[in-house]
Formats: C-alpha cells, sequence, structure tokens
C-alpha cells in the first residue's frame, strides 16, 4: 500500500515526532497552519473517521487520551482544536485516518 503516513510510522519518511507510544504516534505538520500544527495517526491504516468500527473503539480511545498529553507537551494550555478531515468533500489529502492538533493562537471561530 503507497500510504505516506504508513511509510511516516515506518520512518521510511523523516518527520518531526512529537509523542508516540505502541498505538499512536504524533508529528508536526510539514505545512502548519497555526503556530502549533501536530498531526496525530494510529499506527495501523485505517483509511478515515468514515472507516472507524467498534472494533477500534479501544485504538480511537487511546488516540483521544494521548491528545491532552501532546497539547501539555505542546504548551497549548491556553486550548486548542482537533480536526479530521474524511474524503473529498473534507478535503482529506492524506488517506491515512489522522486528527489535527492546532493551537498556540486564538484561532478562527469558523472554519467555513
Ligand atoms: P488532510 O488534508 O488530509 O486533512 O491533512 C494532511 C496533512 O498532512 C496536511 O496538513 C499536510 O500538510 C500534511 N502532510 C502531507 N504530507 C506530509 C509529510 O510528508 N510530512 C508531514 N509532516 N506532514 C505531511
Ligand atoms: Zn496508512
Amino acid at each position: 500500500m503507497d500510504c505516506i503516513f504508513c511509510k511516516i510510522v515506518a520512518g521510511e519518511i523523516p518527520s518531526k515526532p512529537v509523542y508516540e507510544d505502541e498505538w499512536v504516534y504524533a508529528f508536526y505538520d510539514i505545512a502548519p497552519q497555526a503556530p502549533t500544527h501536530v498531526l496525530v495517526i494510529p499506527r495501523t491504516h485505517i483509511a478515515s473517521a468514515n472507516d472507524v468500527t467498534e472494533e477500534n473503539a479501544e485504538l480511537l480511545a487511546h488516540i483521544f487520551a494521548a491528545i491532552p498529553k501532546i497539547a501539555q507537551l505542546c504548551g497549548l494550555e491556553n486550548g486548542y482544536r482537533v480536526i479530521t478531515n474524511v474524503g473529498e468533500d473534507g478535503c482529506q489529502s492524506v488517506r491515512h485516518l489522522h486528527f489535527h492538533v492546532l493551537g498556540g493562537k486564538k484561532l478562527p471561530e469558523t472554519m467555513v
């Protein structure tokens, strides 16, 4: 499978790590859209949030438990935004589930 985020998890494409554990890898986005812009991904390939099933419940809980740790590591004590884009209309450009963690300034109230 030709998935750039699977290659990043495997270390085949370099990235700047923020946090990692046995389930999750978090790294800085290559084209940041906020002062802090981190991508949080599962180590296993899931195409998008639209492909999550009950079988992924433990993994998803683990990702959302990791996000506050990542926010703390990044000094986002004043808040942040978590976004996942899905499919064509959601403008998902990488088809490996990922959560954008954005912060470091007051973000725009709406995204649309
Ligand atoms: P999406 O548009 O799918 O929601 O988000 C994909 C994100 O991945 C974009 O913000 C893009 O900048 C980031 N990205 C794409 N390729 C790479 C890469 O090779 N390395 C890193 N660190 N980020 C990437
Ligand atoms: Zn993948």
